[in-house]
């Protein structure tokens, strides 16, 4: 392994367009993104559809809608 082959890996901040940054490791010292953890539809609005569909199905059953 030569020195100095790879590149500077330093702390960057990530800003995201939702507001939220988080720091990571990257040759940049800033990185803008559109989409992170805390706003991506994965983590938020699947489990949100996840929830209400489980509040529509104790609905139904509730009222023998099925
Ligand atoms: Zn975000």
């Amino acid at each position: 392994m030569k020195p100095g082959i790879h590149p500077a890996y330093r702390r960057c901040v990530v800003t995201c367009a939702c507001g939220n940054t988080f720091e990571t490791r990257a040759v940049k010292p800033a990185i803008q993104v559109e989409i992170c953890s805390n706003c991506h539809p994965f983590y938020t609005g699947q489990q949100r559809m996840v929830s209400t569909a489980g509040r529509i199905e104790r609905f139904k059953r509730k009222y023998n809608l099925n």
